[in-house]
């Protein structure tokens, strides 16, 4: 396995991808919070035979290694991250999106047999407003929801990102991935459906080695302004429902059946400050770090929460942002304290294809 103390492995590792990697490069800046520390190696991967080149890398050493994509979805240690971060180049952002003749229903509007759905592709790379905004613009319908998600595919597919009543789960087709760990048997890469997965609310079974090259989306002909204006009507409830600044979105996942955002306002926690770390007004499961913030901050008040609903409610709420960097147990949105599972429970169990209102 690839993982624990880095030791000098970090010497061999950078001497092994030459001048592909650099040192202590910016990594909590690269995130959507604008909060963390440093990565001790960075490398941009520009095609497969890079991300082979990291695997027999990474052989023999204790050096953790992790994949960026947009970082929306990130906390990393005001410490950093003491290892190795790679990145998915440009090369990676290509889409494949067929064209479709004659677009939308029939003006009669009969009744017609479903369509044979149009399947995208796109590179793990690519983000997911573009991917949403082009298959609208090609008269395909289906990926109008990703246009509020700030990721990229990879990284949406491993989170099983959804919203608007849609999500990864319910339309994958078809993902190609690469594992880095030197450790995994045959070629380590392959091409997969969604049930390889296990997609859960907000998870899938993609381990921290496995990376998406591409994913294939399933999408059906439909009326081009009908599209466009799905896609307003999203921007325009994102713009009014959620904040902008430092944040990652949605901190804590919905627990079955209830929101984590009613939670949080319920236990009187809208508005609370712990230094440069406040619970957003306008969306009370979102954390917004103050410009020049630190995450330590951001953790401390994401166990506070986590705490108070706890308290208040019963409810044990699961963190939805992954930590980066932080001592292993700490800062999974959680205080150090023994306390019961209640109530809605985790969350993971949420079933693939099902989303909660408005947002994750
Ligand atoms: C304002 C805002 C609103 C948001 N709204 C939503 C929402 O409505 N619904 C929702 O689901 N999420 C939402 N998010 C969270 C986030 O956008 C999603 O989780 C998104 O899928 C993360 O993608 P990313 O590329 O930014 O991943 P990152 O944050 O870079 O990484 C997230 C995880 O994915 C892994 N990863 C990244 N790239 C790959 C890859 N190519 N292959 C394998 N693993 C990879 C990372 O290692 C990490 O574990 C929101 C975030 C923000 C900031």
């Amino acid at each position: 396995m690839v993982s624990g103390a880095p030791g000098h492995g970090l010497d061999a590792v950078a001497a092994a991808l030459g001048d592909r990697v650099a040192r202590d490069q910016p990594f909590g800046a690269l995130t959507t919070y604008r909060v963390g520390g440093p990565a001790a190696l960075m490398m941009e991967a520009t095609s497969e035979a890079d991300l082979v080149d990291v695997r027999r890398a990474l052989s023999g050493h204790n050096v953790p290694v992790l994949f960026l994509g947009n970082g929306s979805n990130l906390l990393v240690a005001d410490t950093g991250f003491p290892g190795l971060v790679v990145r998915l180049g440009r090369q990676f952002t290509q889409m494949t999106i067929p064209g479709v003749a004659e677009p939308g229903l029939p003006a009669d509007g009969g009744l017609q047999p479903e369509p044979d759905p149009v399947v995208v592709r796109a590179g793990a790379a690519a983000g997911l407003p573009v991917l949403a905004r082009r298959t609208v613009e090609a008269g395909l319908s289906g990926l109008e929801w990703a246009v509020g998600v700030p990721g990229s595919v990879g990284g949406a597919v491993r989170m099983n990102a959804g919203g608007h009543g849609a999500d990864v789960a319910s339309c994958l087709v078809r993902y190609r991935w690469v594992d880095v760990d030197p450790a995994v048997d045959g070629d380590g890469s392959g091409e997969d459906g969604p049930e390889r997965l296990q997609f859960g609310y907000r998870v899938s079974s993609l381990t921290s080695t496995q990376v998406v090259v591409w994913a294939e989306f399933a999408t059906h002909p439909g009326p081009v302004e009908a599209g466009r204006a799905a896609i307003s009507d999203i921007v325009r409830w994102r713009r009014e429902h959620q904040p902008g600044g430092g944040n990652a979105g949605s901190v804590f996942v919905n627990p079955p059946g209830d929101s984590a955002g009613r939670l949080v306002e319920d236990a009187g926690l809208k508005g609370f400050r712990l230094g440069s770390a406040r619970v957003s007004e306008k969306h009370a499961n979102f954390i917004v770090a103050d410009r020049g913030g630190s995450a330590a901050d951001v953790s401390r008040l994401m166990a506070h929460v986590h705490r108070v609903v706890l308290e208040r409610s019963g409810i044990d709420l699961r963190t939805e942002i992954h930590p980066v960097g932080f001592p292993e147990g700490e800062n999974d949105g959680r205080e150090r304290v023994a306390h019961r599972q209640a109530g809605g429970g985790s969350g993971s169990s949420g079933p693939s294809g099902t989303v909660s209102r408005g947002i994750s």
